[in-house]
């Protein structure tokens, strides 16, 4: 090749590298400019932050050595900053922030160290989006799980401003839970906050200077009436004592508290013994790719997730709950609605409830105490729909014991995601160490608690004048599978033996 034309290529080379460099100045001036007309700095996520960020928060980012957030909330935060951009036309920032970044600039979380011992060290949970808390939030996800979606639509369909803060005026819990050391055991409660009832008495300055902090906990007192107790009275098993059972109505005088889950994400995984960057990327594949910050916000270590939570009701005194001398009868359920409340017959779970409910009744009338714990967990945790998917297959396939789990597995792929591992959490929270006696036939639920480090001295099968006729196949499908119980094991010739109603009797 002549030098001549090596000479020209070289400079042609040198051309175009200053062309790029003088078109690479104008972009840079252009999103300089871009930044200034923009209002917030957590609106600014241009490609080039976005690469930055996510090198910056593989090296580490604002978190101390426990990962947990250490940066106090600032009050040099500008809420006004915000709150000016809030046009007449749309309640909602001009541009949607779609995700943050750790050390962005306005993202500075408020203190949050996962198992301290008072609120105040511990810090509050801020998860919302509003202006006024957007730059402060510590965790993922949305206040009220499932119901954040109802509030959307009521915010969408003006309703309800998105500014409207709740008024927590006598609000406040009417017992005490006195506060235990599991409290302040990061291991032992990572599915609940355990001060969740206590935000509006601990952090009054930080509501009143207009940061957007809700309950996750709320406890009431109530009456409860019930056929089968009343029952239970008419046939002289049970009596008025004027104290559980109050009048000749038998109303049953009950505490109760509403608990959403609240998940610490490093001890989450590690109860259920994953990786937190894997859980982290499951929820956000599994759920549609709803919460972005699970993946760009490594720094932020809780999640309020988009699902129902647990009701305790109480029976007796709330105070000897945590006594390991005092007698305590309790009943773990999970939600099914078609026997809870609709009386279907396929299940033992309505009856299974009610036996529960009596024995904590009378155990409180004996001078102990009775709990029920009662999870929003629908159909084993797989939902009504897919629950109703297995009952006609199991109705249409021959609805034998010996097939029932396969008919769940075929559809949902495991037969039961209800992962009680998170259960013993909320007894926990109510510092039980033992059950005196424990109303489950469930290995899951018994095994989730033992495991946790709560003694269970008596495991109570449901006796079998409360098992309706149809769910028999449910009944021995599960104790051929290990559940306990203190009768007859099914063995697997007699499981095919045992078998529901067909349709043609419909
Ligand atoms: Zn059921």
């Amino acid at each position: 090749m002549h030098d001549t034309v090596l000479d020209q290529i070289l400079q042609t080379l040198a051309e175009l590298k200053t062309s790029q460099q003088t078109l690479s100045l104008k972009v840079d001036k252009l999103q300089i400019e871009n930044h200034r007309q923009q209002s917030h700095p957590l609106l600014h996520s241009q490609p080039k932050d976005i690469h930055q960020k996510a090198h910056q928060y593989h090296s580490g980012g604002h978190s101390d050595s426990d990962g947990d957030t250490v940066v106090s909330i600032s009050p040099s935060f500008d809420a006004d900053h915000l709150s000016e951009h809030l046009g007449s036309q749309s309640v909602f920032v001009d541009k949607p922030i779609l995700t943050t970044y750790p050390d962005q600039p306005g993202a500075q979380p408020a203190h949050l160290k996962w198992g301290a011992s008072t609120p105040k060290a511990r810090g509050p949970i801020i998860v919302s989006r509003h202006p006024s808390s957007i730059g402060h939030r510590n965790a993922i996800g949305a206040y009220a799980g499932p119901y954040s979606i109802y509030r959307a639509l009521a915010v969408a369909m003006g309703d309800v401003s998105y500014d409207h803060k709740p008024n927590f005026t006598n609000t406040q819990p009417p017992i005490t839970i006195k506060q235990q050391p599991q409290w302040s055991d990061p291991t032992k409660i990572v599915a609940m906050d355990p001060f969740g009832h206590l935000p509006t008495e601990y952090f009054k300055n930080e509501l009143a200077a207009g940061e957007d902090i809700r309950p996750t906990i709320s406890i009431t007192r109530a009456h409860m009436v019930v056929p089968e107790i009343a029952n239970e009275v008419r046939d002289g098993t049970l009596r008025i004592d004027g104290n559980v059972i109050v009048n000749k109505d038998v109303e049953i005088n009950v505490h109760k508290a509403a608990i959403d889950p609240v998940w610490y994400l490093p001890g989450v995984a590690e109860r259920l013994k994953v990786d937190e960057e894997f859980l982290r990327r499951s929820l956000f594949e599994v759920t549609g790719g709803m919460y972005p910050e699970l993946m760009t916000r490594p720094d932020i270590k809780v999640f309020l997730p988009p699902i129902g939570g647990l009701t305790v009701y109480i029976f007796g005194d709330h105070e000897k709950l945590s006594d390991p001398n005092t007698r305590l009868t309790v009943r773990v359920h999970d939600e099914c609605n078609g026997s809870d409340v609709f009386g279907s017959d396929i299940c033992t779970c309505r009856p299974y409830l009610i036996y529960g409910m009596r024995e904590a009744i009378r155990e409180a009338q004996d001078g102990g105490v009775g709990l029920l714990v009662y999870f929003r967990k629908e159909g084993r945790a797989l939902g009504e729909v897919t629950k109703y998917l297995v009952y006609n297959a199991r109705k249409r396939g021959g609805d034998t014991a010996e097939t029932y789990f396969m008919r769940t597995e075929n559809i949902a792929g495991v037969k039961d995601m209800r992962f009680q591992a998170l259960m013993p959490d909320v007894f926990h929270w109510l510092g039980i160490t033992k059950i005196d006696r424990f109303m489950s036939m469930s290995n899951m639920k018994h095994d989730a608690l033992v495991d946790a480090g709560i003694k269970i001295l008596e495991r109570c099968p449901i006796p079998d004048e409360l098992i309706p006729k149809d769910s028999k196949v449910e009944m021995d499908a599960k104790i051929a599978a290990g559940y306990f119980t203190t009768g007859h094991i099914p063995r697997q010739e007699e499981l095919c033996q045992t078998v529901g109603r067909g349709w043609e009797s419909f």
